[in-house]
């Protein structure tokens, strides 16, 4: 009888692809292995078996597989269960996840390979747009093939870009099939053989009276040999005969000392031991603690809402504690700005070496590592803490998940597919594992507030801060009436200025919140009004004071700041707005003395940027930190007493219908950044509109005032959580087509659903890299099936798709857009 395989690749497209296998092959070949398959007239790809069988294909002859990766599976059943649900809900295809999932380095292929270069830096604003593009696409997804760098710039020879890339150390190239990942080897050395007697030593010391330094060398392996059965590093015994790798390498070069290497994790902990006891909870965390066992027990997902600094994590790690105890893995998601080191060690204290995280900052070595020591469940793999991707893991026993921050936004992956929501995600692997699944937040968001209140989840909360630290005093500042009565210093109210004043005097700390970066969002002539425009978005340049350059946000777009108005010729121009940059200088005029430093997209680059500032406020380096919503996540510094928000309208004009659950969380996780410890912290808020509705909510800490008015807004509007919403967005370079086809596909969206379908409309910014843009977006009301609108959805694409004209225009699906 023939045999089968059924295998994902790595590309969007719908199908699996069947293979043929041998009688021997199909024995030993399961479901999360990788085969080297062809594909199309001469192309190789790595694929992930599906499924192992004996059904021919019926449309076409089933092509032999070239090569068995794996001798076991590194991917597992609850995996390929869980990929396929997210294929399925988000509308995309499992190749598009298995892309997503896996580390590039596991996915070989033929032809020439475009990898990053991850040795240097990359400024961005240095790259053309078709360099930007390939390089962009490298953040995404770590190997190119040339043919895909073709299809990303639409250009066939695409030889010279990759030679520009190569010339900017953007990015390297690798020819055919190759295991591009190589655990590190360390270097050991032992006393050789001959050697190894106390005699033969004797002897050997002797022989090396002249050559005190090697003499040492020898003497201080000896003793650390002495001390413990540990391997020896090269490193350590250059240290402890406080020698060079020199006269090391000549003993080996005599044979006196061998060599050796063995194969070490990258990721390895290197603090001290483990384990100190965990804290004793205090009675509210207590009540908490006892309430989410409660509802684990009823096998709910449960939310944990606790006030900033109620002690939150140290509940995740009783929680964390339990479950390793019985053996069982742990998850623990955070947004990946929350990923501290401050987070980290403090974990690491409980747990030490059972630690593994996985970082999208860490190379794809690292991440090869993480993912095997998963797999093979080994004792340093029992707590994965990481960012949204740390739930594709291969875990086999998990059962525990913690969502920290579920409320974040950033937990949606937003580009490319699969746009999957890695909260939502997360419960659904949860449920797979019958894993205990929890998630928690100072601000929970609507939809799982509001599934706690219909008890759908499980809920526990903690009120109180830890310690009786109080929770911070706030203030709303009028700055229209302060700008009436001309007591503005520059973006400053006199009080929040008084209250700077005060705060430094007494040294402690200063958080300022500005949500833009850059030093003006735009710049204007004060002629004709005319303000530039980046060439290939439809968006305002931003004005960098610091590069004195106008920059797009959108694109990278940049020109050096122009002498005179672009449109009338007038050289008086002036700025709109304001961004971090603006605020950070304003602070240093204002107080000379403090020191300043400012946290935002184009001070973090580095790999090491962000934690650099971090440390910096953490140590008390800085006095004051201005920032962009980067300061509001989750960081604990001990001598922060006044935060200040220097505006607030920012926030609230936001088109979008969570802006007002979006202000809410972000000023009050911003506010609970102050007075940590005992000093009762300080808050002023600046804005125009001292009597919205969101702000007196967010300074009376009216959570449920603010979650009541919206769940009303929400469901007149027929938004979440009462309603679900899929967002199409349709992108092509030509205007018309792009107008002609979002309405064709609306058109039948509309004959088939009625009055749910909004659009299609242009976003904010209707134009980005030269790519027009349109958005249409479906009501599905919760009574409805949902499989079942996607189905339909599928179905008018497909139809669309035929239409010849609108073959080039990308449809892409955004299911539970946020
Ligand atoms: P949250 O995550 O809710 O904002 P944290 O877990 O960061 O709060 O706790 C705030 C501070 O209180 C931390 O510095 C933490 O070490 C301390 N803390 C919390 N619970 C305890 C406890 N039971 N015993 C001692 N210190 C605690
Ligand atoms: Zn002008
Ligand atoms: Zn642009």
């Amino acid at each position: 009888m023939a045999n089968f395989i059924n295998v994902i690749l790595p590309i969007p497209l719908e199908l699996s692809f069947t293979y043929s296998i041998t009688e021997e092959e199909a024995k030993i070949l399961q479901p999360g292995m990788r085969v080297a398959v062809p594909f199309g007239k001469s192309k190789i790809y790595t694929g992930i078996i599906f499924s192992v069988h004996q059904n021919p294909p019926e449309a076409y002859e089933a092509k032999e597989i070239h090569e068995i990766l794996d001798d076991y599976p590194i991917v597992n059943a609850n995996q390929l269960k869980h990929w396929e649900w997210i294929a399925t809900y988000y509308m995309c295809t499992l190749g598009e996840v298995v892309r997503s999932a896996l580390p590039g380095a596991f996915l070989l292929e033929s032809e020439t390979l475009v990898l990053r270069n991850t040795e240097y830096e990359i400024d961005e604003s240095e790259l053309l747009d078709d360099e930007f593009l390939v390089f962009e696409a490298l953040q995404h997804q770590s190997i190119l093939k040339v043919h895909e760098v073709s299809a990303i710039v639409e250009r066939k020879n695409v030889l010279p870009i990759l030679q520009r890339l190569l010339e900017k150390k953007v990015i390297v190239l690798k020819e055919e099939v190759y295991e591009q990942y190589k655990p590190k080897l360390v270097r050991y050395v032992k006393l050789g053989e001959e050697h190894a007697s106390d005699e033969k030593l004797e002897e050997l010391l002797n022989s090396l009276t002249r050559a005190p330094k090697q003499s040492q060398v020898v003497l201080s392996l000896f003793q650390l040999q002495a001390k413990s059965q540990k391997p020896i590093k090269v490193s350590e015994l250059e240290k402890s005969s406080n020698t060079s790798k020199a006269i090391i390498k000549t003993l080996v070069d005599k044979g006196i000392l061998e060599e050796y290497f063995i194969k070490t994790d990258r990721v390895s902990y290197d603090g001290e031991s483990d384990n100190s006891e965990t804290k004793d909870l205090n009675e509210f965390q207590e009540a908490a603690l006892v309430d989410i066992k409660s509802a684990f027990g009823e096998n709910k997902v449960t939310l944990l809402k606790g006030v900033t600094s109620s002690g939150k994590t140290e509940v995740y790690v009783k929680l964390i504690e339990e479950c390793l105890d019985k053996g069982l893995q742990a998850l623990y998601l955070l947004p990946e700005i929350a990923l501290t080191t401050q987070l980290i060690s403090r974990l690491q204290e409980y747990f030490g070496e059972k630690i593994a995280i996985y970082h999208s900052k860490y190379n794809v070595q690292e991440r090869v590592e993480v993912w095997q020591n998963v797999l093979q469940s080994k004792p340093k793999a029992q707590l994965i803490i990481g960012a949204r991707s740390a739930m594709y893991l291969p875990f086999s026993k998990l059962g525990l998940v913690i969502v920290d921050e579920e409320h974040e936004s950033s937990f949606k992956q937003f580009d490319p597919a699969p746009r999957y929501h890695a909260r939502d995600a997360a419960i659904v692997l949860g449920h797979l594992h019958k894993a205990n699944i929890l998630l928690g937040s100072a601000t929970p968001s609507v939809e799982t507030y509001h599934n706690a209140q219909t008890g759908k989840y499980g809920y526990a909360e903690i009120t109180r801060r830890y310690g009786n630290v109080l929770m911070p005093e706030m203030e709303l500042v009028d700055i229209k009436e302060e700008s009436r009565k001309r007591k503005m210093k520059g973006h400053f109210s006199e009080r929040l200025f008084l209250e700077m004043e005060e705060t430094l005097k007494d040294g402690a700390q200063i958080i300022l919140f500005q949500n833009r970066r850059g030093f003006a969002p735009l710049m204007e002539c004060l002629t004709c009004g005319h303000s530039p425009q980046c060439p290939n978005c439809d968006v305002s340049l931003t004005y960098h004071q610091y590069r004195n350059q106008l920059r797009c946000h959108y694109c990278g777009h940049h020109t050096a700041l122009p002498e005179s108005c672009f449109a009338c010729g007038s050289s008086e121009l002036d700025t709109k707005g304001f961004g971090t940059e603006q605020i950070e200088k304003e602070v240093t005029a204002l107080f000379p003395d403090a020191k300043v430093g400012r946290m935002d997209l184009d001070t973090t680059r580095g790999k090491h940027g962000y934690e650099k500032i971090i440390t910096a406020f953490e140590q008390q380096e800085l006095d004051i930190l201005v920032g962009t919503q980067m300061v509001t996540k989750g960081l604990d510094f001990r001598n922060v007493n006044l935060v200040g928000v220097m505006n607030a309208d920012s926030l609230l004009n936001f088109p979008d219908y969570r802006a007002h659950e979006r202000t809410y969380q972000l000023l009050t996780q911003v506010s609970g950044r102050a007075g940590r410890t005992k000093k009762r912290g300080r808050v002023v808020i600046q804005t125009y509109n001292p009597y919205h509705q969101i702000l007196k909510q967010v300074t009376n800490s009216d959570y449920e005032g603010m979650y009541k008015e919206q769940l009303y807004e929400r469901e007149q509007f027929k938004y979440p959580p009462l309603n679900r919403i899929i967002k199409i967005t349709f992108k092509h370079k030509n205007y018309n087509v792009l107008n002609e086809a979002a309405d064709w596909f609306s058109g039948a969206l509309r004959s088939n659903f009625g009055g749910t379908v909004l659009g299609p409309e242009y976003p904010p910014v209707a134009r980005i890299r030269n790519q027009y843009l349109k958005h249409i977006v479906i009501k599905v009301q919760k009574v409805h099936s949902l499989a079942q609108t996607k189905a339909n959805i599928r179905r008018i694409e497909k139809s669309f798709k035929s239409v010849a004209m609108y073959r080039g225009v990308r449809v892409i699906y955004n299911v539970d857009h946020i």
